[in-house]
């Protein structure tokens, strides 16, 4: 497999237009060290070179994602065709803004696939006409259901022998729907379907892809532990960042994000024995690990961790 890191950030992206924190000023005026990143846009290729085709699959869609498929020569058409992508499919974590705005710049008249749990596609379909435009696609864009993960797939051995096959399942994160989604419609969605992490396997080799951890409940831990490559969420390095900030009136973990430092944060709660590479993603424009001079950033990478940047690449 090879996952290629598109954009690093969370919502807003660093600098983000209207911040003036510390961090985004710093960046602007050139008295940090610090690199710019675009939102949060992962891509997966199950395996690259085997066929004359190398085809890619996106996880979420990040309102950055038409100049991150500018950027990204493996993404471009393909030679000798009038209309073509290297996009086969898009697979959706949940309804959040930043993670499915981009389907909005994928509209242009190109079929692929979506997979996602059944109350985000009824998100989108039932109360946000316009990502109906996908529909002029002809054939026109497809949904599909995401499986469940279960506990025969975690504790089965990896297996390198195995007929290679790209496997993508669920991992229920528990928290909540975004509050543009009506009353109505929320009431009637399965709290469980709100916010997933996936995984993805083949020929053996397991990626964990959690930009979003509300830390609700552990199920991730088991997961996090027996994958080769992790990438977490890295959005907040404390509870209070975004208050303290004077951004937002909430916590980190009210509004979905387990913080990096603190009591039962992630480097707390991160399983011991992990052996797979740990990368901290959708790092928010507050968060003092992305100067590099900070001991914020010098605490995780002394924890193992490595933090994610725009055009970071995995092969395995
Ligand atoms: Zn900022």
């Amino acid at each position: 497999m090879r996952v290629k890191v598109l954009g690093s950030a969370a919502g807003g992206g660093f600098p983000q237009w209207n911040c003036a924190c510390p961090n985004c000023s710093g960046l602007r005026n050139g008295s940090i060290k610090a690199r710019p990143r675009t939102q949060t846009q992962i891509a997966i290729a199950a395996d690259p070179g085997y066929a004359l085709r190398e085809y890619w699959t996106l996880v979420n869609a990040s309102p950055d994602l038409r100049s991150q498929i500018v950027a990204s020569p493996e993404l471009a058409p393909f030679p000798n065709t009038r209309s073509s992508s290297a996009i086969l499919d898009v697979y959706l974590q949940s309804a959040d803004a930043d993670s499915l705005m981009g389907l909005l710049h994928l509209r242009e008249f190109q079929a692929f696939k979506i997979f996602s749990m059944p109350a985000i596609r009824r998100i989108l379909s039932e109360e946000n006409s316009i990502f109906q435009v996908l529909g002029r696609a002809n054939p026109p864009v497809q949904w599909f259901s995401l499986p469940f993960a279960s506990y025969q797939n975690r504790d089965r051995p990896h297996n390198p022998q195995a007929v290679p096959q790209f496997i993508s399942h669920a991992v229920s994160l528990g928290g909540e729907f975004p509050d543009y989604i009506s009353r109505k419609l929320r009431s009637t969605l399965p709290a469980e379907e709100a916010i997933v992490a996936l995984v993805f396997e083949f020929a053996g080799k397991r990626v964990f892809v959690a930009p979003t951890l509300p830390g609700r409940n552990t199920d991730w831990q088991r997961w996090a532990e027996s994958s080769d490559v992790v990438l977490i969420d890295g959005t907040f390095w404390t509870d209070d960042e975004l208050f303290r900030a004077g951004r937002s009136q909430k916590t980190a973990r009210q509004i979905g994000h387990l913080p990096i430092s603190g009591p039962s944060g992630l480097l707390e709660q991160y399983p011991k024995h992990a052996k797979g590479r740990k990368v901290l993603i959708h790092i928010n424009n507050t968060n003092p690990i992305l100067n590099e001079d900070s001991p914020e950033h010098r605490a995780v990478l002394d924890a193992g961790f490595e933090i994610a940047y725009d055009g970071m690449e995995f092969s395995l």
